[in-house]
């Protein structure tokens, strides 16, 4: 059966998340206490309604406990997520992801059993930080508050060498888990493998670790 989502929070995020979900053919459910971001999305979600999301009898008259999977992007008011959500979990949502404005909101979060908490602006200030330092830095993905993921465009210091004249691992303690060339992908590459300029690196290790291997091996083309 088709899988069902909510969003409730129609700002930039919590739209930006209605628009590719209906874009993609999902059902959603799209609610804001604003009759004007509501109106902005009639057309594109499956249902848009005006409603205030701490209000528990209209969550309850909405359906939402039949909802798979219901993401609360509401910004600012952080006591107006935290009772949203308190609500949802209430109901018996399956799925709620919610958008934390800083770390006390996150660890209340986590209290009350939200399943996947994000924080779009930092992430996405820290992923363009790492791409500001170095035009071949690609990508920036944090797996937990040491380790990350990061994509590499080879570039001069790399290009020619195998992964064993590298010595990635031993030198700096990320791992290369696949190499990018052109459209192929190649998982977990061998230590014979020798590495174009275009090729790209997606590695992963400790934040420091990745740091220094940044500073040492990935030089800017810029
Ligand atoms: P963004 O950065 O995504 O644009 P934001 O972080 O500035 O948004 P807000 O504008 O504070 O977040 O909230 C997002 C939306 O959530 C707004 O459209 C607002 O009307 C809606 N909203 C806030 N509180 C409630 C509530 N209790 N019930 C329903 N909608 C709400």
């Amino acid at each position: 059966m088709k899988k069902s989502y909510g969003v409730i929070g129609l700002g930039r995020f919590g739209g930006s998340i209605c628009k590719e979900l209906s874009k993609e053919g999902m059902e959603v459910l799209a609610l804001d206490s604003d009759e004007d971001k509501v109106n902005e999305y009639k057309e594109i979600a499956s249902d848009a309604v005006i409603a205030n999301s701490t209000d528990e009898l209209a969550l309850k008259e909405l359906g939402f406990r039949n909802i798979d999977h219901v993401i609360v992007a509401i910004g600012d008011n952080i006591h107006a997520s935290i009772l949203t959500t308190l609500l949802l979990r209430e109901l018996g949502v399956k799925r709620i992801t919610v958008k934390a404005q800083n770390d006390y909101h996150q660890k209340i979060l986590e209290k009350i059993g939200a399943d996947e908490i994000v924080h779009p602006e930092r992430d996405m200030g820290r992923r363009i930080a790492h791409s500001i330092i170095s035009s071949n830095v690609l990508d920036y993905l944090e797996l937990s508050d040491e380790y990350s993921v990061v994509e590499i465009k080879a570039g001069e210091k790399m290009k020619g060498k195998t992964l064993a004249d590298l010595d990635i691992r031993a030198r700096f303690g990320c791992n290369v888990v696949a190499i990018k060339h052109g459209k192929d992908i190649n998982v977990s590459p061998m230590a014979d493998e020798t590495i174009s300029y275009e090729d790209v690196l997606i590695i992963i290790g400790a934040d420091k670790d990745i740091s220094r291997f940044e500073k040492e091996l990935v030089v800017d083309d810029d």
